[in-house]
């Protein structure tokens, strides 16, 4: 059995106060959303720390407030947030296909855009780490997926809101005793799976804000993974699309592509996507575009299936995200 090592938990019931813990803790804290990625971490005994800020009870992080919706709005609340998906559609089928109903009854937005990376080697008891030889991310020398990195972590993101509410030219609002940003997430993220985002460690994200003009993409999720009840990406490509003109008419003003679960980061191909403005989108263009983030993509050995594969089916995934859009469907 996997027991909980033991913590200080701290219940704030205000931003201030929990910026305030943070400050007492002198950075050897964690915040709590849910819980469910933070406490599973802690029961593998994977860096944890003598103090747990929870944030459920800051009531003005728990709701959405037209385009702003609040770090501690769970997933489940959001997948019965009926305006929200009608305005953003592509939403349904990533919340639909995130964890289990379960889980998204606990795990927070914010909780899901900080998930923490994934790595074969790290995620395991701390039994069965030290059998294999500790790495760089927890107590060792040296990454064991891609041999002899002794400053960079390759373990794989897979959070999957992150890469919608990238589409939809969402920014992160971050709270520290130094006052308050705002980070757009296409910037959000660093490419490291130890330092991860540009976060600082006493800052908690409030909400993700979404821009006057987000509704005006059409976007799509499309994930693959191992077990279809409830399982992490193994690759997801995120697409949206901003029409010129009538949708009917199917030309492309501006696209956006986010490739998930291949990397440290959700992927912002900025420089895949722009070439294609101005197109029509039909299947010729929709084989283009998959082919060009299969070309893109270079995913190591992180995760179950071998990178080879992933990196094929995030094409796949495009072309598929591309479809739903192309037919009116998302
Ligand atoms: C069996 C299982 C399957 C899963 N499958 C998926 C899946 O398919 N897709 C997926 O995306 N996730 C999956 N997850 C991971 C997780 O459940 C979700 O990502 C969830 O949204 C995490 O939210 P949380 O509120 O529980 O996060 P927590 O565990 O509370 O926190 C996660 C991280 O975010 C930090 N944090 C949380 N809130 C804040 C805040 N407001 N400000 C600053 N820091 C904060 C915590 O300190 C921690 O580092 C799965 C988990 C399990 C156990
Ligand atoms: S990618 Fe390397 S450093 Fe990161 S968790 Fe895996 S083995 Fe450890």
């Amino acid at each position: 059995m996997l027991i909980l090592p033991e913590f200080k938990l701290e219940r704030p019931k205000s931003l201030a106060e929990a910026l305030d813990a943070a400050r007492r803790a002198d950075g050897k804290c964690d915040f709590l959303g849910g819980g469910t990625d933070l406490l599973c971490n802690y029961k593998w005994g994977i860096n944890t720390r003598p103090v747990v800020i929870s944030l459920r009870g800051i009531a003005e992080m728990n709701r959405r407030d037209g385009r702003r919706v609040g770090g501690g709005v769970t997933l489940a609340s959001l997948e019965r947030d009926a305006d929200f998906l009608d305005a953003f559609p592509g939403f349904r089928g990533a919340l639909a296909r995130l964890a289990s109903p379960l889980i998204r009854e606990t795990g927070t937005v914010a909780g899901n855009i900080l998930l923490d990376t994934r790595c074969i080697w790290l995620n395991q008891t701390e039994f069965a780490r030290k059998a294999l030889g500790n790495c760089l991310k927890a107590d060792g020398p040296e990454c064991r997926v891609v041999k002899g990195s002794t400053d960079r972590c390759y373990a794989n993101y897979s959070g999957d809101t992150a890469p919608l509410f990238m589409v939809h030219g969402a920014s992160a609002r971050l709270a520290s005793p130094r006052g308050e940003r705002s980070v757009p997430l296409t910037s959000f993220f660093r490419i490291d799976g130890i330092t991860r985002f540009v976060k600082e460690r006493d800052e908690v994200l409030v909400s993700l804000d979404m821009p006057p003009d987000a509704a005006e993409i059409r976007s799509s999720y499309q994930k693959l993974r191992v077990r279809e009840a409830w399982d992490f990406a193994e690759v997801a490509t995120a697409v949206g699309v901003r029409f010129d003109g009538p949708a009917s008419k199917k030309r492309i003003g501006e696209l956006r592509i986010v490739a998930n679960a291949v990397a440290s980061i959700p992927l912002w191909l900025e420089d895949v996507a722009k070439p294609f403005a101005g197109r029509t989108l039909d299947e010729a263009t929709i084989d283009a575009i998959g082919d060009s983030v299969t070309a893109a993509v270079q995913p190591v050995r992180a995760t179950w299936l071998p990178p080879s594969y992933r990196k094929q089916m995030a094409g796949v995934m495009a072309k598929r995200a591309l479809r739903e859009i192309a037919a009116g469907v998302a």
